[in-house]
């Protein structure tokens, strides 16, 4: 570290007001150094706001305890909430040296507030006579949760439990730090330059990508294939050089995983035996039981139940789809058996023959500009929401800004949109905020963030998408649309701060108007010509729904079951992590050609923050609720159905966590869903289960 307190406290500019246009941070005059002072002062002012909160004479109401909390720390989430956009989005190795700093700092900064006996026996007192404090229904949503979130974080136990249920929480914080930064620095240092006689199968775009790529990382005038998904699933589509493929393939399932300084496993098994010894300390037989309490699911079993419903299916239909590969090679006088490197290049040659459809057809008419504005207009047809771009300066340049208004052209919120791979980003897809919305402190305007990987093209050349990194583009900015439709009083309960199992509905949901005809029609147009798809290939798209979506179900559901059975142990000292991966996928029979979609090491759903731990199984379930509430829509005739979708709006996008999920799924749907609907969707239903 080589910040220097004195002189930063006078002209930090992360401890002024923000002033410039939508109150933007003036990301132009911060650099690496402001951010240490600024989280030591804003911390310790944060702390004085607690003490005063927790030592206040006056007797406790909602008032002093509760909204007062809700009031504190506003900078420090602020600063919070700039650091990890960052150090997310465009990190180096200065913000990488402030994320190791400061991580343990925050966790300490949280056992000291939820973990302070004086606040939670203000906040348990007031829970308990909840119903005579005369709240209306969002007050007493927020003192509920508030009151669950302090006994889970550990606020009713003794004191030698809580000492260490402390100090674990400050070994994970570091832990995930180390995760995630491990991951970053094994695909910073992976780029695979391909030479003249190695582009055999690559279409255009994908020679293009591969140039802008080796750019990128200061070789010019060279194609490299790197770890980013963008990149390195291209290549396994569409390379015929069966060598490179593997060297790519193994590169990219072995990240964390290579020995030396960025191997993960070790910090994993750690995180695992911390993980069930806080459970236990809670009162919980396992950390999923402790994790699923507070979800949708509640418990271990019912998230089980559903990946189990599925599971069966799923592997039945993968292997007829990898006969039908195998046989493909066999046509083509190949003689070997198909591998993990093999399957996406052969489904992509088995989609063609079967649908006559290749992506290289397809991808010239998604245009990322296109698919932004096909991802606006969606919100403009269904929420009435409009976007204009505006030019403020932001942490990158590729990252760019829109004000979104309403349909009296009341301004919404800000978003901004950075969707471009690059060294400095870590890999996936995400979306955050630099601020959320709520009303207790003025009509605050939430300023949302979606981060995305996409293959950057050369100057002049239009960003191609594929069509999955077109869902992708849409699912971030579902969760996007979450956070601005945002209508809250209290900043606990904003946006998407609702369980992680009921999160991914607005998201998932969202990625279904993409497929909607009228607006894949309009906005899937040629980079060249600008003209429309041709409705009879628009067609052969759709119809490919269901294609190898035994694979993709696989693919997720196996990390789904690996990830719960992982967070069931009760006790995981010694835990040996690539025998027990090994071991769990052969108990689940995972198909030998498949690789998890996201393998142990680099899992970083749940290591990184450990926001999925035990948890990633919500994506399906939150599935059920996509599948099904789409539907809602069907069932009108109208994908845009006005009445549908101002119900969708006032008990899912704006919602927040006004409501319990089953409750507020069904003010809008009437109803819970079945299984049935997702199984439709991914072509299992007329799949044997057993
Ligand atoms: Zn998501």
């Amino acid at each position: 570290m080589t910040h220097s307190p004195d002189s930063s406290q006078v002209s930090n500019p992360l401890l002024t007001k923000w002033t410039g246009s939508f109150e933007l941070p003036p990301f132009l005059s911060i650099g690496p150094d402001h951010f240490r002072p600024a989280f030591d002062r804003a911390l310790t002012d944060h702390r004085a706001e607690i003490d005063a909160i927790a030592g206040n004479p006056v007797e406790p109401s909602f008032d002093n305890t509760i909204a007062a909390l809700e009031a504190s720390g506003r900078e420090l989430e602020r600063v919070t909430n700039l650091f990890f956009v960052l150090a997310g989005a465009d990190t180096s190795d200065e913000v990488e040296a402030v994320e190791r700093d400061v991580s343990p700092l925050l966790a300490r900064h949280n056992n000291a507030l939820f973990l302070n006996p004086a606040l939670y026996s203000r906040i348990a007192g007031l829970y308990r006579k909840r119903r005579e404090l005369g709240l209306d229904a969002e007050q007493a949503r927020v003192l509920e949760r508030y009151h669950t979130r302090f006994v889970r974080a550990g606020a009713a136990l003794e004191k030698p439990a809580q000492d260490r249920l402390a100090a674990i929480n400050e070994r994970l914080a570091t832990l995930g730090t180390r995760f995630g930064q491990n991951i970053l620095a094994d695909e910073k240092s992976f780029a695979m330059l391909l030479g003249e006689d190695d582009f055999a199968g690559l279409p255009d775009f994908a020679r293009a990508a591969a140039r802008a790529a080796a750019e990128e990382r200061g070789e010019p005038n060279k194609y490299a294939i790197t770890l980013a998904r963008s990149s390195v699933e291209t290549f396994l589509q569409f390379s015929s050089r069966r060598d490179l493929r593997e060297k790519a393939f193994q590169a990219w399932i072995r990240r964390g995983e290579n020995g030396g300084a960025t191997d993960n496993r070790s910090l994993i098994a750690e995180m695992v035996a911390l993980r069930a010894e806080r459970a236990k300390l809670l009162g919980f037989a396992t950390f999923s039981d402790y994790r699923l309490d507070d979800q949708m699911a509640k418990t271990p079993a019912a998230a089980r139940g559903l990946l189990d419903e599925v599971w069966g299916r799923a592997r039945r239909k993968a292997n007829a789809e990898r006969d039908e590969l195998q046989a493909l090679i066999a046509q083509e006088g190949g003689n070997f058996a198909l591998a993990a490197h093999d399957w996406r290049y052969y489904a992509e040659k088995l989609r063609k023959a079967k649908f006559d459809l290749d992506e290289a057809e397809i991808k010239p008419y998604l245009q990322l500009e296109k698919i932004i504005e096909a991802a606006f207009e969606t919100a403009g047809r269904l929420f009435g929401l409009s976007f204009k771009p505006v030019s403020v300066p932001l942490y990158h340049p590729d990252a760019r800004a829109w004000e979104v208004t309403d349909s009296q052209g009341r301004h919404v919120a800000l978003f901004i949109g950075d969707y471009f791979a690059r060294t400095s980003k870590h890999s996936g897809a995400w979306s955050t905020s630099l601020r959320d919305q709520e009303r207790l402190s003025g009509d605050i305007r939430p300023i949302i963030v979606n981060v995305c990987n996409f293959s950057k093209p050369s100057a002049g050349e239009p960003a191609l998408l594929s069509f999955d990194d077109a869902r992708t583009l849409f699912h971030e900015f579902g969760h996007a649309l979450h956070g601005m439709l945002s209508n809250v009083t209290y900043p606990l309960l904003a946006g998407t701060a609702v369980s992680s199992d009921f999160v991914e509905l607005p998201s998932q949901l969202y990625e279904h108007w993409l497929e909607v005809p009228e607006i894949l029609q309009e906005y899937a147009r040629h980079c060249r010509t600008g003209e429309s798809m041709p409705k009879a290939l628009l067609e052969r798209l759709l119809k490919t729904r269901t294609f190898n979506q035994g694979f993709a179900t696989v693919e997720y559901t196996a990390c789904a079951l690996v990830d719960l059975d992982l967070h069931s142990l009760s006790d995981a000292t010694g835990l040996d992590v690539s025998d027990f991966e090994r071991k769990d996928l052969d108990r689940i029979a995972m198909p030998a050609e498949i690789v998890m979609r996201h393998r142990l090491p680099h899992f970083q759903h749940l290591f990184s923050s450990g926001g999925y731990a035990a948890g990633y199984y919500s994506y399906m379930w939150s599935e059920v609720l996509d599948a099904d509430a789409f539907e809602a829509f069907e069932e009108t005739g109208n994908a845009f159905d006005p009445a549908t979708a101002k119900r969708l709006r006032d008990y899912i996008y704006a919602a927040g966590n006004l409501r319990e999920p089953a409750e507020a799924y069904k003010s809008f749907r009437g109803r819970l869903p079945t299984v049935d609907a997702l199984l439709k969707k991914r072509g299992l239903a007329d799949v044997a289960s057993k």
